[in-house]
């Protein structure tokens, strides 16, 4: 039995799928469908875990497109994906070298992420491939909804984290799925692929406007579900970054450097300081 997943109930039919400690992926047991919100690393058997759920046939739902959300899909037949996250990804994943952890083309995820747990014992690196995914076989929209039958999820486009995340609401179980976007830790909007700031602020100001309708947010790192109110909260305090109110201070990560800025236990990582936008 592998202990690199946790498999938890959180919700009435959803399921957190904890990956090893480096992502968070969900799956919701519809009457017609599986979902599967991201599919994190890639390094153990994710469909075995979706399995365990549901037998209903699975349709990934993927939040965008970064190696720790979507080196799972290999191993299902059906992906969704934001349709413009799909096409921002195109150049950069055809520049991508497809890096093994073993191979000397640059860091894998793996490397960068460093897994503290042990890794599953059928898991090769020298076959490892994140990014190993197939076509999307549906490119989502602003207000599509997929149905998983007693689920319904509207597409809410929300670039910031990257220019076309989506967030997933669920209006009648009043939950929503952010992916990187919302989470209580730091949120990275300093990346080649982000979005510009101003973008992002407006972005956080959209979501706030849903925290009425929203009592569960699921992120997709870390085991915490979050408060609607934390979507208002998040708003406030980008606006306040925006306006000069709040102090950066310098900050580095595997991804690049930028300027934090600390909203009290959690923040946000610009490229940028606000002065330079
Ligand atoms: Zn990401």
């Amino acid at each position: 039995m592998s202990t690199w997943f946790d498999l938890d109930p959180v919700l009435p039919d959803v399921w957190r799928l904890n990956d090893g400690d480096l992502d968070t992926c969900y799956v919701l047991r519809g009457s017609e469908r599986t979902g599967v919100i991201d599919t994190g690393m890639g390094i153990g058997d994710v469909a075995a875990q979706v399995a365990r759920v549901s037998s209903a046939p699975p349709l990934v739902i993927n939040t965008h497109v970064h190696p720790d959300h979507v080196s799972g899909n290999y191993q299902f037949e059906e992906a969704a994906i934001g349709a413009i996250e799909w096409e921002c990804a195109q150049a950069w994943l055809r520049a991508m070298p497809t890096p093994t952890a073993t191979e000397g083309d640059g860091p894998s995820p793996l490397d960068l992420m460093r897994p503290k747990r042990a890794l599953p014992a059928e898991f090769d690196p020298k076959t490892y491939r994140p990014y190993r995914m197939h076509e999307p076989t549906r490119l989502l929209h602003e207000g599509d909804t997929i149905h998983l039958g007693g689920f319904d999820l509207e597409v809410i486009v929300v670039p910031a984290h990257t220019r076309g995340s989506i967030c997933l609401l669920d209006r009648q179980r009043r939950t929503l799925f952010t992916g990187d976007t919302v989470l209580r830790g730091t949120v990275w909007l300093h990346l080649d692929q982000s979005a510009p700031p101003h973008t992002a602020v407006a972005t956080y100001a959209k979501l706030a406007a849903l925290a009425a309708d929203v009592d569960h947010v699921l992120p997709a790192h870390g085991t915490a579900v979050l408060p609607g109110s934390f979507l208002q909260a998040l708003a406030e305090g980008t606006a306040a970054v925006a306006e000069g109110r709040i102090a950066g201070a310098p900050m580095s990560t595997f991804a690049g450097d930028g300027t934090y800025y600390d909203l009290g236990g959690y923040g946000l990582l610009f490229a940028q300081p606000v002065e330079e936008w």
